[in-house]
């Protein structure tokens, strides 16, 4: 009865029909009457309380007021015109205002009645309005029934200009909840919800919409938010299971010549405990007959190439293939000359391919690939193209994957019959509850310590006001031997006055630090390509001292010799952009500084990012705090962020729980992989609803 209620369209539910329909589906995608039961509130306000209108907070507060209009005036302004009354308590008096639906709603008001008027306050000077109030006739009942906590929902202003306010959605959603009498269906055992103390379904849904007080208000959250991060976890966890018995892997059961020879006689230095533990991991995967799917993350200089590296030899060792992606052209090139160094003295075959590959080489690089003579190619995303084959691909490695979507993963899996094992690796950290659900269907390694030898970098924030002192500090710097870098923000590759920001600075450093004591490079993205590995060879070779540089260095810079990282309106930057940036310095032996140039008056946030950079070095640390700041959609860009947009579970808030339903899914799945047992019926059936695209929250694919 009501499971067919729910899935009905949700222009069947009285109060709504075709035209309001057609608006809740545009404006905010409910469809069906399901939908509109998990559309829930985003905030609610406390009618518990009524303010005398001389005591209403001088802020912009919502609240509610009893008094008599004595006043109904139409007033013209500029376009249109407004509706205004006055509105007064034996207190003191405020103004109602209408922008829009006024003729009506004068036709409505009557001066000579008590009023229930609720909104959000507007003060300019002592005076104090309430636009679009929501009104009701104080009568006994209608007391009582504003006396309670009351949900707002998201709106959109299309949706208010049609009249479909936060009062028509209650009265929507009461319209459902009086047919839905017979409430909706568990999701959770009981067991689950006995040791957990979680409220039923039916009544945290309930409540969800209707609080009664703030306990039952925050049971309804705390059941809401373990089921939508419960389900979550759950479909990850049983997809990692399926997959475990679905596919095959490669079984590469000999570590042989290569990996044994490298490791021997060529490792460049000895490996990190954290490198060796990964390393074990990757072989123990390899030789599980299991394909693999792994994500490793480690901080910023954490020494994973290396990992990807031996980890291919093992590949090759065992007669595959293996690639090495990388998001952009200036990182894959890197790789390319980092692997092809370490590749040399075992005489490997190694190639680059990328979308400016000339045609000549790229067809020798076909052939090359589908002979098996091509051991280890490393690329952009050219490589995912249909038209490049491996012989025999057993092994791909995804650098930086978060600027690509789950699709391009998909892509490399289709490169061997046998799926190839895929080593996922990030380039920054990921908050940890991140992780979790975005990657929760593969394993987990991490790389949590730095080479030894590195000092601890200095970070301090710098105004205008000391740019003489900065200066001088920049010029000692380089009498010692040392290089700098100064970073501009570029937020916009065609932004005309961030240019002329670098164009400045480069001009007013010149001045500063002349020639011939000095040498300046400038690099940027609008330069020739040749161009601009003329000014790095410049500068990585020790002609110049300074580099004046836009992001364009924030990845795929690695030299040693620079001590100093001055960033250039730092607030402008975003936490893991500065973040990668310092990570450009401290990488020889010498004692090195990062100094934030910023404005004298900043933001919250960008306070926070800045005190947070000089703070802590820890990418783990400084991505939570990132978290928490931007929240996780923008945080990892839009591709990924379907499974981000939860309902009521919040990433960064609610990380215990994740934690704790990732393990209840666990134990679960433990105790019953097919989820066959009577107990656990109704999370078969919830997740059987999911599955069919039919979900409590269709989101989840
Ligand atoms: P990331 O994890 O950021 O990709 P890289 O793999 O580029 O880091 O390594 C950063 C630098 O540290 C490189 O110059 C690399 O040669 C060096 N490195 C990596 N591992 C070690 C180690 N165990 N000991 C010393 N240096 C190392
Ligand atoms: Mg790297």
């Amino acid at each position: 009865m009501a499971a067919a209620l729910l899935e009905k369209p949700i222009e069947y539910l009285k109060g709504v029909g075709p035209n309001r329909g057609t608006l809740l589906r545009s404006e905010l995608g409910i469809d069906t009457c399901k939908d509109l039961l998990y559309h829930f509130p985003n905030r609610y306000v406390d009618r518990t309380r009524f303010y005398s209108i001389a005591e209403l907070p001088k802020v912009q507060a919502d609240v509610q007021i009893i008094g008599r209009i004595t006043d109904i005036r139409l007033i013209n302004q500029a376009k249109g015109k407004r509706l205004v009354a006055s509105f007064q308590d034996s207190t003191g008096e405020i103004e109602l205002v209408w922008f829009r639906g006024y003729q009506w709603i004068q036709k409505q008001l009557q001066t000579n009645v008590r009023y229930i008027a609720f909104g959000r306050l507007l003060w300019y000077g002592s005076r104090c309005s309430i636009a679009h109030p929501e009104l009701e006739e104080e009568t006994p009942d209608a007391t009582i029934k504003s006396a309670v906590f009351q949900p707002v929902y998201a709106s959109t202003e299309k949706l208010i200009n049609r009249s479909i306010t936060n009062r028509t959605m209650r009265q929507i959603m009461q319209h459902l909840f009086d047919e839905l009498h017979l409430g909706v269906r568990e999701t959770l055992s009981d067991n689950i919800r006995n040791d957990h103390g979680l409220i039923g379904a039916t009544e945290a849904l309930a409540a969800i919409h209707f609080p009664k007080d703030l306990g039952q208000l925050e049971k309804a959250q705390k059941r809401l938010r373990f089921e939508e991060l419960f389900f979550i976890q759950l479909q990850l966890l049983q997809k990692k299971l399926d997959h475990r018995k679905q596919f095959k892997g490669h079984l590469f059961d000999k570590v042989g010549d290569f990996f044994n020879r490298f490791y021997n006689n060529h490792l460049p230095f000895s490996l990190t405990d954290a490198q060796k533990r990964v390393i074990k991991e990757i072989r123990s995967d390899f030789g599980s007959g299991a394909q693999m799917n792994r994500l490793l993350q480690g901080d910023v200089g954490s020494g994973k190439t290396i990992v990807a590296f031996l980890s291919a030899l093992i590949a090759l060792d065992n007669q595959m293939q293996a690639t090495i992606v990388a998001p952009t052209e200036i990182l894959a090139q890197q790789h390319y000359q980092t692997l092809s160094q370490l590749a040399a003295p075992l005489g490997l075959t190694i190639k680059l391919l990328t979308g400016a590959t000339k045609t000549a080489e790229r067809k020798e690089i076909h052939t090359q690939l589908q002979s098996g003579e091509l051991q280890l190619l490393v690329g952009t995303h050219a490589i995912l193209e249909p038209n490049v084959h491996f012989q025999n691909l057993g092994f791909a490695i995804i650098d930086e994957q978060h600027r690509f979507g789950v699709a391009q993963r998909a892509k490399l899996w289709k490169k061997n019959q046998i799926p190839p094992h895929i080593l996922v690796m990030t380039a920054t950290p990921i908050p940890r509850t991140l992780a979790m659900t975005l990657y929760g269907d593969l394993e987990s390694s991490i790389i949590d310590e730095l080479p030894p030898g590195r000092k601890p970098i200095t970070t301090a924030q710098r105004t205008d006001r000391n740019r003489l002192a900065v200066n001088q500090f920049m010029k000692s710097e380089i009498e010692k031997g040392r290089q700098v870098y100064i970073v501009y923000p570029l937020i916009e590759e065609s932004s005309t006055m961030d240019y002329k920001d670098l164009m400045d600075g480069f001009e007013s450093i010149s001045r500063d630090f002349p020639q011939p004591d000095y040498q300046v490079s400038i690099l940027h993205g609008r330069m020739k390509s040749e161009d601009k590995a003329f000014e790095m060879e410049r500068f990585s070779s020790g002609k110049t001292q300074i580099m004046v540089a836009t992001t364009v260095i924030e990845v795929g810079v690695d030299i040693p010799n620079p001590s100093v990282m001055v960033i250039e309106s730092a607030e402008r930057f975003g936490l893991s952009q500065l973040h990668q940036l310092r990570g450009r310095i401290g990488r020889g032996a010498d004692k090195s500084y990062c100094i934030l140039m910023t404005g004298v008056k900043l933001s919250n946030d960008a306070k926070t990012r800045i005190q947070a950079m000089v703070r802590t070095q820890d990418g783990f640390e400084l991505a939570e705090v990132d978290l928490k700041l931007r929240g996780p959609g923008d945080l990892m860009g839009t591709q990924q962020s379907g499974i981000l947009q939860m309902r009521i579970a919040n990433l960064s808030r609610d990380a215990q729980v994740i934690l704790q339903v990732r393990n209840v899914a666990i134990d679960l799945l433990a105790d019953d992989p097919t989820l066959a047992k009577a107990k656990n019926k109704p999370i078969a059936d919830t997740l059987r609803m999911l599955q069919a695209g039919k979900g409590i929250w269709k989101y989840i694919s």
